[in-house]
């Protein structure tokens, strides 16, 4: 067995790190998988309460025709996947969605639209959404492709918490992916986001074609923003029929869960979702994945326009594991770092309810 590499911590940090190489996150990637998951639950239980799952619901509010060329998306216009257009919700749909969401114990709603970045109009009427369901007391999160400055002021007035906006590669793999917006391009709607006082929500997604190299340089790029997402999203990719990666190769699936740990490892305080592709995953493969230290799901039945498992599966897997869903507002402490936020909170004093 090779030597642990010297660069790596023996210990969490008692602040998460911004300086990290890329020889230290390929190191992490190359530990042995039994010394990667012990690294990442010693991380993950120092910064959060453990055996706990966040719940977040996540709602098509417009759905296809749009004019970005993202290579793994069935909304996209220039692909055949079949995927009607549906023009923006009405407000009354959307809030009896967010109920019935909040009803079945999702602490999080997420409004995504297909958009390249959307018109002023209809930014009026998502913030009018974003309004109602912060009133249900949802945490609310969107995702509408690029934002300005003064749009992500706009949606912060509006009561928005999150905004997803996902780096989803590699800048070095990006080119094969998507050409119609660049890696700047996303980092640049990252700033305005954070300047506007939102939480940020950005991961990636693994099963495209990247090299491990571009993995490790894709949560690089995230470990090292002056600060770290809130919220990681790591999708598997869903191959759909029509896309240009319908014939993706297999992901080896303890590589993904390695992309999970590592999240974990080198962005500590963030919620690390299990995105996306869980229809695909067995319990046994999605428990490897909590036990990485991934402590966020979707929740629902449908994502944006795939499938998701359903909820009573969830609740029974989430019972089998004696998992707890996590509330709302139960986030790290900011003012307090790694182990003394957890030790501060303890399990007890958690804001947790069953799963079942
Ligand atoms: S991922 Fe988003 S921006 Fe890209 S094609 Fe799909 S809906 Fe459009």
């Amino acid at each position: 067995m090779p030597d642990r590499p010297s660069s790596l911590p023996d210990t969490p940090a008692a602040d998460p790190r911004h300086d990290w190489t890329l020889e230290q996150t390929e190191a992490l990637f190359a530990l042995p998988f039994p010394d990667l998951i012990h690294l990442a639950q010693r991380v993950h239980r120092a910064w959060h309460v453990p055996n706990t799952v966040q719940l977040s619901t996540l709602l098509s509010i417009k759905t296809g025709a749009c004019p970005e060329d993202c290579a793994y998306c069935p909304q996209s216009v220039r692909h055949a996947a079949g995927v009607e257009a549906e023009e923006l919700m009405p407000l009354p749909q959307v809030l009896e969605r967010a109920r019935a969401a909040r009803a079945a114990g999702a602490t999080r709603f997420c409004m995504g639209a297909a958009y390249r970045s959307p018109k002023a109009r209809d930014l009026e009427r998502i913030s009018q959404m974003v309004s109602a369901v912060h009133e249900l007391g949802l945490e609310t999160c969107a995702t509408l492709g690029m934002l300005s400055p003064p749009q992500a002021r706009q949606l912060k007035q509006a009561g928005l918490d999150y905004y997803n906006h996902n780096l989803d590669s590699s800048e070095e793999f990006y080119g094969q992916i998507i050409s119609t917006r660049s890696y700047q391009d996303r980092l640049d709607t990252l700033a305005a986001v954070r300047e506007a006082g939102l939480h940020v929500c950005c991961g990636g997604i693994v099963g495209m074609g990247e090299t491990p190299r571009d993995r490790a340089l894709m949560l690089l790029t995230l470990a090292n923003l002056p600060q770290h997402p809130e919220s990681v999203p790591i999708n598997q990719l869903v191959r759909v029929p029509g896309t240009p990666l319908a014939e993706a190769a297999d992901v080896d699936p303890l590589d993904f869960v390695r992309t999970i740990a590592v999240a974990r490892v080198m962005i500590p305080r963030a919620h690390v979702r299990l995105s996306a592709g869980r229809s695909s995953m067995s319990d046994e493969l999605q428990t490897l994945a909590f036990l990485a230290g991934a402590n966020s799901i979707f929740y629902g039945e449908k994502l944006l326009t795939t499938g998701n498992p359903d909820v009573a599966h969830d609740r029974a897997l989430l019972a089998r594991l004696g998992m707890r869903c996590e509330e709302r507002g139960a986030a790290p402490d900011d003012s307090l770092g790694g182990a003394a936020a957890a030790a501060a909170r303890g399990p007890s004093q958690a804001a947790v309810h069953g799963a079942t």
